[in-house]
């Protein structure tokens, strides 16, 4: 019992240290190897940051959320994203899931950074989405090239919506028919459009104004996150 307590701490641990590495990398500019060899740097002055600056969660307390060389705030995004890093841990020694725990903990993970990256520049860096199909495609047990007309859908989608949804959510979802059977997929989808559907009428009814445009990837992380764990219950309930 204290071993498995030991290592749920120290596996959430890891995590938020991953999550903090993804949360830079994807706020990097120009992808260059020299990137993996240097030491992190503030993304407002540039200073290169010293061991305790780098602690993850305890750094951002301790330096009142500011860079303690230009006292530039930090984005809260970061904290934010820290503070849900460990989450997948518990799931995962929970046996919640309803796929391999490799691939669920690289989608928690790199979707988290995306939807916070989204949130802040409506936007996934390009960079950021070729580490994530590597990634995803190198950990998933099996490629569904059968499922390949649901990626020219999702583009045909893409093609006639004019650009009321993004080509990184298609690359996002793409990647999703790639990966997982297309029942995972069908529930994702219509779970994130259902979710940001009611959020932003919410959102709308509370600031009394027009919304024309969210971002996507943070209802695609939040409807990965339902599915993966009522996976098993959804397919039985809608006879998928
Ligand atoms: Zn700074």
């Amino acid at each position: 019992m204290r071993f498995q307590i030991l290592s749920i701490i120290f596996s959430g641990v890891l995590c938020v240290i991953l999550e903090s590495f993804l949360l830079q990398f994807c706020h990097i500019n120009r992808l260059d190897f020299t990137y993996l060899k240097r030491r992190s740097r503030c993304e407002k002055c540039n200073h290169t940051l010293q061991f305790l600056d780098l602690i993850p969660i305890i750094s951002f307390i301790f330096l009142k959320g500011k860079c303690r060389y230009c006292n530039e705030n930090i984005p809260f995004i970061h904290f934010a994203g820290e503070l849900v890093a460990w989450l997948p841990v518990i799931l995962l020694y929970n046996h919640l899931l309803g796929m391999n725990s490799n691939l669920f903990l690289a989608f928690y993970l790199l979707l988290l950074t995306a939807a916070l990256y989204d949130i802040q520049t409506f936007s996934i860096p390009l960079h950021f989405l070729l580490i994530m199909y590597i990634v995803i495609i190198v950990l998933s047990e099996h490629i569904f090239i059968n499922q390949i007309g649901l990626i020219i859908l999702l583009h045909l989608l893409f093609f006639f919506s004019k650009s009321s949804i993004g080509y990184g959510d298609i690359a996002v979802f793409s990647l999703f028919v790639l990966v997982t059977p297309y029942q995972f997929f069908f529930l994702l989808f219509c779970i994130t459009f259902i979710v940001a559907g009611v959020f932003s009428l919410f959102i709308m009814y509370i600031w009394r104004k027009k919304i024309f445009k969210i971002p996507l990837v943070p209802y695609i992380f939040l409807s990965f996150l339902f599915v993966s764990v009522f996976y098993p219950f959804l397919v039985r309930y809608f006879y998928l």
